[in-house]
C-alpha cells in the first residue's frame, strides 16, 4: 500500500504504540478491524477477539503479521464472563501482559418499543454494556499488578470503551442500543475517575455514521446514503479508519493527560444539524 497518497495521508507514520500490547473485541469485521490493524501498524502486539468468523479473524492475524508483530486470535463471547477472564488470562500467558484493552464488539436489535422482546433488550445491553465492563475489569487488573513501565507508556494502561454518538443522542426505535452506549458513557466516565490513581486512563471514542456492516441498510443504496447525510455537517459517510486512528492516538502517550473524555468522530453529527437552517 506504500506510495497510495490516500493511504499516506491518513496513516500515522510514527510507531507510536511500539512494544505495547492490546486487545480489540469483535476486531473480524468493521471499525475493530480497522482498529486491530491501526493498532497493529503503529507498533502494538494485538489480540484479535470474535464470536463467529475465525477465517476472518485469521485474515486480520495475517495482515497485522505484515507490520512485523506479534498477532492471534481468540475466540470469546465478550457477554460470558468466563470467557473474558480466559481471553486476558491467554494474553498475559502469551504476551506477558496488557497495555491497552478496546472493548469495541457491539450489536443491534430494534424495534419498536412495544415490540421489543425482553430477549432483544437484554442481548444488548449483555453484549454492548456488560461485555465492555468484564472486559475493563480483567484488563484493570492486570494494569494494577504490574503498574508503569516507564520504557513502555506514561500510564499503567489505557482502556478505550467504543460508545456511539447514541451515547448522548436519543435513537426511537433502538431503546436497547440507545440505553446501552449511554451506560457506556457514564461507566467509562465511572471507571476514569476510579482508576486515575492507578494511572490507569479509560476513556471513548464515539462514532457517528461509519460504513461498516452493522448499518448496512443506512448507506448502501443512494437514497438512503442522502438522507443519511442530512444529519452529518461535514456530508460524508465516515469510515472504519476515521475511527481505528483516534482509538491509536487515545491509547497512545501523545494523549496522555486525556482521562474521562468522550472523543465524537462523527462528522459534527452531534452538532444539533437540524439548527443550521432552523431553530
Ligand atoms: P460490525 O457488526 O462490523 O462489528 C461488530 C463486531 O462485534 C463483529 O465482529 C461481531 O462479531 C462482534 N460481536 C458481536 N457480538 C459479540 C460478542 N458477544 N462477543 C464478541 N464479539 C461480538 O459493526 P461495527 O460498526 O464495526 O461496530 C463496532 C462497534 O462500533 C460497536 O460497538 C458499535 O456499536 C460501534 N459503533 C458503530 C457505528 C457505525 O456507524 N458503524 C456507529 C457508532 C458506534
Amino acid at each position: 500500500m506504500a506510495g497510495n497518497a490516500e493511504e499516506s495521508r491518513t496513516t500515522p507514520s510514527t510507531q507510536l504504540l511500539r512494544g505495547q500490547k492490546a486487545l480489540v473485541t469483535g476486531s473480524n469485521s468493521g471499525i475493530g478491524m480497522a482498529t486491530a490493524l491501526a493498532l497493529g501498524r503503529a507498533g502494538a502486539d494485538v489480540v484479535v477477539n470474535y464470536v463467529v468468523g475465525a477465517d476472518e479473524a485469521e485474515k486480520v492475524v495475517e495482515q497485522i503479521r505484515g507490520f512485523g508483530v506479534r498477532s492471534y486470535a481468540h475466540e470469546a463471547d465478550v457477554s460470558d464472563e468466563d470467557q473474558v477472564v480466559g481471553m486476558v488470562d491467554r494474553m498475559v500467558r502469551e504476551f506477558g501482559t496488557i497495555d491497552i484493552m478496546v472493548p469495541n464488539a457491539g450489536l443491534q436489535r430494534d424495534a419498536p418499543l412495544t415490540e421489543m422482546s425482553l430477549a432483544q433488550w437484554q442481548k444488548v445491553i449483555d453484549v454492548n454494556l456488560t461485555g465492555q465492563f468484564l472486559c475493563a475489569r480483567e484488563a484493570a487488573k492486570e494494569f494494577m499488578r504490574r503498574g508503569v513501565v516507564a520504557d513502555v507508556s506514561r500510564s499503567a494502561g489505557k482502556i478505550v470503551c467504543m460508545s456511539s454518538v447514541h451515547q448522548i443522542v436519543p435513537w426511537a426505535g433502538h431503546v436497547n442500543y440507545a440505553s446501552s452506549k449511554g451506560g457506556v458513557g457514564m461507566m467509562m466516565q465511572t471507571l476514569a475517575q476510579e482508576l486515575a490513581p492507578h494511572r490507569i486512563r479509560v476513556n471513548a471514542v464515539a462514532p457517528g455514521a461509519i460504513r461498516t456492516p452493522i448499518n448496512k441498510s443506512a448507506w448502501d443504496t443512494p437514497e438512503a446514503e442522502a438522507e443519511l447525510l442530512k444529519l452529518i455537517p461535514y456530508r460524508r459517510v465516515g469510515d472504519p479508519d476515521d475511527i481505528a486512528n483516534a482509538v491509536v492516538a487515545m491509547a497512545s502517550d501523545l494523549l496522555d493527560y486525556v482521562v474521562g473524555t468522550t472523543l465524537y468522530v462523527d462528522g459534527g453529527m452531534t452538532l444539533f444539524p437540524g439548527f443550521a437552517t432552523g431553530g
